[in-house]
């Protein structure tokens, strides 16, 4: 465990020591092959087909390439057949154009700067050997240099990305049926059980709501320039989760197997999970206890993987880095710093405004007082960016120098570290708020109220099934992004800035089981040990 420790740390500057490689190399990239210009589409269906809707193309190239013209031509053209006129919505600086008419999702696109006297004359006379931009719809020009450069490192993202993916059904399964199933452990501990149950969900749903609000009143995803394109899912009724009741029906499998199969039918899996879970603990013995003990070993066996497959996390930020900045600069730190303060304004308004009143208000208890005692577990958690890893100091912690008993420390703070984390929660819903303002930014559909609803259901979810170690919590955000049919190459970016914002959500994750275990033992009526308020 030391060792584990002590590499916990320093992983920690590994990431971070990689990530800035990743961004140096990607801007060399782009200052080595300058000629690229990127462009991004948004396709309708239309009579027929599909219509390209909009146009948008960035970088200092496109721009040199257009020559700051403000007014564009363009056209969709299959082999250099069929002109069509560019209405152009904005200017030089952010080149957006709409096109009109007929086009495929695959077609070449061109851009060229207007000529004087008009938009460009007759549309039949353009030509693809004028100075312009060429773009293939969403994807950028696999045949240029610079993406023959990029296709290793992206290549290595993706491979990244894909390893945390297999991580996320049996790592969600195991953490919710193994933590539901410890509920009901301890018979006579059921009550106690149903309160902690109860508190834990409570406070993971008021954090929730603050990260809910934070993030829809900053909006740090609006307008944001992150180089990730959309494309509108294809599959039943595209994006179809508007309908809260269809949600709520599609939660229950009609068969698990097809469902575990299905990275995109989470919520399904979760829902079984919890039920397994919950009648795990009615299953009289031996039966109940030798399935709960085989989950507990295969979370055990799951986590131990996690860990190794995050272990090649500094290669993966690398690969991510180099990815994303040589595709757009700089532009898209502007809004991941956003993102990362709206993070953690809403850790701290959750851990030194709602979890202080409740401790307060319900528990009796001087937060201050309580806050000072806990240091040493939050500053491991810190450190090691692990619930699961600060557990023993936590116990021991809350226990010795906070003085909570052990029957209430033992039954609620393992609990608490598999299915509490209200830091987790509200990072979950602002980072897929924060990519849906994003994704309808660039041609994805605004979130409907019922989407932010469901969200909020998802955010709490994914708490519950994140295992307590270190990402977890972005692999969780995959889930929820494909439960909303949005790409989950926007959490591929968000990794390359996760690690500070997961050192801050475990300590507010480990802050609000120390306060659970407070407010719980109060409740049971544990007197003095507490440190309760004497004044004030
Ligand atoms: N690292 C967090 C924890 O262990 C989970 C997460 O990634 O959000 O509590």
């Amino acid at each position: 465990m030391e060792t584990a420790e002590r590499k916990g740390m320093s992983l920690h500057w590994k990431v971070l020591l990689w990530m800035v490689a990743g961004v140096a190399v990607g801007i060399g990239l782009q200052l080595g092959f300058p000629d690229e210009a990127w462009i991004g589409g948004r396709f309708e269906a239309a009579d027929g087909g599909v219509r390209v809707a909009s146009v948008q193309a960035g970088g200092p190239a496109a721009k040199a390439k257009l020559g700051g013209a403000a007014v564009y031509r363009g056209f969709v053209a299959e082999r250099g057949t069929d002109a069509e006129r560019v209405e152009t919505l904005s200017g030089p600086d952010d080149v957006r154009a709409k096109l009109l008419g007929p086009g495929k999702n695959g077609q070449v696109v061109w851009l060229l700067p207007a000529r004087a006297g008009g938009v460009g004359g007759d549309p039949g006379s353009w030509s693809q050997d004028e100075p312009g931009i060429q773009a293939l719809s969403l994807a950028q020009n696999p045949d240029s240099a610079r993406a023959r450069w990029l296709w290793p490192f992206a290549f290595v993202a993706d491979l990244f990305i894909a390893l945390l993916k297999m991580l996320i059904v049996p790592l969600v399964v195991t953490s919710i049926v193994a933590g539901v199933a410890g509920v009901g452990t301890m018979k006579d501990l059921r009550r106690l059980g149903g309160k902690t149950f109860a508190f834990y969900m409570g406070s993971s749903l008021l954090a929730i709501l603050v990260g809910q609000t934070l993030v829809n009143v900053i909006k740090p995803g609006d307008g944001a320039q992150l180089g990730l394109a959309y494309e509108r899912f294809e599959g039943e009724g595209g994006g179809g989760t508007t309908q809260f009741l269809e949600v709520l029906k599609r939660m229950v499998p009609t068969n698990i197997f097809e469902a575990l199969r299905d990275n995109s039918a989470m919520l399904s899996i979760i829902f079984f999970a919890l039920l397994l879970g919950y009648f795990i603990t009615r299953t009289p013995d031996p039966h109940g206890k030798r399935v709960r003990e085989g989950f507990e070993s295969f979370l055990e066996v799951m986590m131990t993987m996690a860990k190794g497959v995050l272990s090649l996390l500094p290669y993966g930020v690398f690969a991510l880095m180099v990815k994303v900045t040589a595709a757009t600069g700089f532009a898209p730190f502007k809004a991941l710093l956003l993102y990362m303060l709206t993070v953690t304004l809403a850790l701290l308004v959750h851990s030194l405004l709602t979890l202080p009143l409740l401790l307060k208000f319900v528990g009796g208890l001087s937060p201050l007082r309580w806050f000072k005692a806990m240091s040493p577990a939050l500053m491991t958690a810190f450190s090691t960016s692990s619930s699961s890893m600060t557990l023993p100091v936590t116990m021991e912690t809350v226990e010795k120098r906070g003085r909570v008993s052990n029957k209430v420390g033992s039954f609620t703070l393992p609990l608490g570290a598999t299915i509490n984390m209200d830091g987790t929660a509200l990072y979950e819903c602002i980072g897929v708020i924060f990519l849906a303002q994003y994704y309808s930014s660039v041609g994805g559909d605004p979130l409907t109220f019922a989407q932010q609803g469901f969200i909020v259901l998802l955010a709490l979810l994914a708490s519950v099934g994140a295992a307590g170690i270190p990402s977890a919590g972005l692999v969780m955000m995959l889930t929820i992004l494909s439960a909303l049919h949005l790409p989950v190459e926007g959490a591929a970016l968000l990794l390359a800035v996760d690690r500070p914002l997961d050192m801050l959500r475990t300590v507010v994750n480990v802050w609000s089981d120390s306060c659970g275990a407070a407010i719980i033992s109060r409740s049971e009526g544990e007197e003095g040990p507490l440190n309760p308020v004497t004044s004030s």
